[in-house]
């Protein structure tokens, strides 16, 4: 439940938030938008003024109003075609004080500068809960930091992006979301001509560890206590007046980390691109390029077709987690402990203590998964067994675990074979010692393994079909992936993984 208390937490961010709580009636001018500037009144170093590059014909071709509501939006004057203007970056909405963030980011491990090339913020959205929300234009045009990109963006990665952050939104997973996706009117070049279009995309925040990072890189001790303040204000305000901010930081930001890469490993999330700039300090799963989800189970899982070494492969991702958040660490060091030796060491045992949060946090997600609700020191090795056999007979990693959760497992995993039929006996064996019943088992199975994920064969259909005109592909997945646990509605469609081609899936990077 803790875990779930926490996971859930982006709900009750208004209560932690460390900044004032506005009142409602702020709420009822020009469509519901309420922006402040926090970021802002960090020192001029963390971002530059940028407006958003006119397009030509903004037309609106998603909007989430589900979550327009959710922030204090007023969803049916906002979904109009006039407000094109506004999620195409044509116009502003009322309050916006366009910036482009500075940051840097360890890119496949090698160190750069970089910043929001095609991104740009509008400002913090005050929810009618008073949360912080930042609002932010993806693909609205160049900015200082573009290097030598065009700060635009293609239609169907930024449709991939709502498809996703939404899917993973309904899973529970805390997520960036996505509240448009507005066509430009314009072609972007990938080499050849797309669609181009803009993602209005929402999130506790933009810091990431290439935020301290890029602080880091400069020197400027300042710059770095300021940053940690502001961080620990947004995001972790019970911290605030702790004796050691930075450390306090650190420990915090590695439990959330951890947490979040466990809930990933659990519904066989592949992020793709966890580069140092795209770790947010917020704990939320943050830029959606290359990311898909496994269908048959191998840790080997690798789906961006830049990721050559399997760097982000689908095993990799709680390692690969431990080395981004010692770079945050790595950045902090200076303002951990004066002393350089006594800063290392402080780092050190608190990323040492990442890989138990890390299992702690698996394991209670896999005993959810398995319908356990005590605990026993068996349980790792029953979990870890079935994920061998799935990895040996190539087992669909959701359909198995979905087909444990509705009480007829044996004829529901297909490939089943004596050494599945011996594992079935050893946890119907562990299912009853336990207080709970069968019914009760069955409803926690339910409701931790989905029954409908974004398969990518669908996701591709409907990407497909968005860029030639057509949504109806995408509207049904976006229905499907909204109630992912809702095990009754059996759709054989929408649970189906594609049929083998004989070969391996392929992403491309988002740009
Ligand atoms: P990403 O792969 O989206 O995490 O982006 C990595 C870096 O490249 C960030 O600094 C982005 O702002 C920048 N970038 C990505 N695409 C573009 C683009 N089309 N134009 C300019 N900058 C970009
Ligand atoms: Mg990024």
């Amino acid at each position: 439940m803790a875990q779930n208390d926490f996971l859930e937490g982006k709900r009750e961010r208004g209560d932690e938030d460390g900044f004032k709580p506005v009142p409602v009636s702020a709420h009822s001018a020009g469509g519901g938008w309420h922006l402040e500037h926090s970021y802002a009144g960090l020192p001029a170093a963390f971002w530059t003024e940028v407006t958003p590059s006119a397009v030509q014909a903004p037309q609106l071709a998603l909007f989430n109003h589900r979550l327009a509501r959710e922030l204090g939006l007023d969803a049916d004057a906002l979904a109009g075609a006039e407000s094109a203007a506004i999620f195409a970056g044509n116009q502003l909405p009322p309050g916006a004080k366009p910036l482009a963030q500075a940051y840097s980011g360890h890119q496949y491990g090698h160190f750069t500068t970089l910043g929001d090339g095609r991104a740009i913020l509008l400002g913090e959205q005050i929810t009618p809960t008073g949360a912080r929300c930042d609002i932010q234009l993806k693909g609205a045009g160049p900015t200082p930091f573009s290097r030598r990109g065009d700060g635009r963006a293609a239609l169907g990665p930024m449709l991939r992006e709502y498809i996703i952050s939404e899917a993973m939104a309904a899973l529970g997973i805390p997520t960036t979301r996505s509240l448009a996706v507005a066509t430009t009117g314009e072609p972007v070049w990938r080499p050849e001509a797309r669609p181009g279009a803009v993602l209005t995309r929402v999130a506790a925040s933009h810091l990431r560890v290439g935020t301290f990072a890029g602080a880091a890189a400069r020197g400027n001790l300042g710059e770095l206590h300021a940053l940690v303040d502001y961080t620990i204000g947004r995001h972790y305000p019970q911290l605030l007046g702790a004796p050691n901010p930075a450390l306090a930081l650190l420990e915090a930001v590695l439990e959330r980390q951890a947490a979040l890469v466990s809930r990933w490993m659990l519904v066989g999330f592949v992020h793709g691109v966890l580069n140092t700039d795209n770790v947010a300090l917020s704990g939320e799963t943050i830029d959606y390029g290359p990311c898909a989800f496994i269908d048959a189970y191998d840790p080997a899982t690798v789906f961006s077709s830049i990721d050559r070494h399997g760097r982000y492969a689908f095993g990799n991702q709680p390692k690969i987690t431990h080395w981004n958040v010692t770079r945050l660490a790595e950045a902090l060091l200076t303002v951990l402990h004066e002393d350089a030796d006594t800063a290392v060491e402080l780092a050190q045992e608190a990323l040492g203590r990442f890989e138990v949060q890390y299992q702690a946090h698996w394991l209670a997600g896999m005993r959810g998964k398995l319908g356990l609700f005590n605990a026993e020191a068996e349980d790792t090795a029953l979990a870890k067994d079935l994920l061998t056999w799935m990895h040996t007979t190539k087992a669909d990693f959701t359909n198995t675990f979905a087909a444990l959760s509705d009480g007829t497992e044996a004829n529901g995993i297909s490939g089943a074979d004596t050494q599945l039929t011996d594992w079935l006996g050893r946890w119907r064996q562990r299912l009853t010692r336990q207080e709970q019943t069968e019914v009760e088992s069955i409803r926690l199975r339910q409701a931790s393994n989905p029954a409908v994920i974004a398969r990518n064969h669908r996701v591709e259909a409907a990407l497909a079909a968005a860029e030639q005109g057509d949504f109806s592909v995408l509207e049904q997945l976006l229905a499907d992936l909204a109630s992912p646990f809702d095990h009754t509605r059996a759709d054989p469609q929408a649970r189906e993984p594609a049929p083998p081609s004989g070969e391996a899936y392929r992403t491309f990077c988002g740009t």
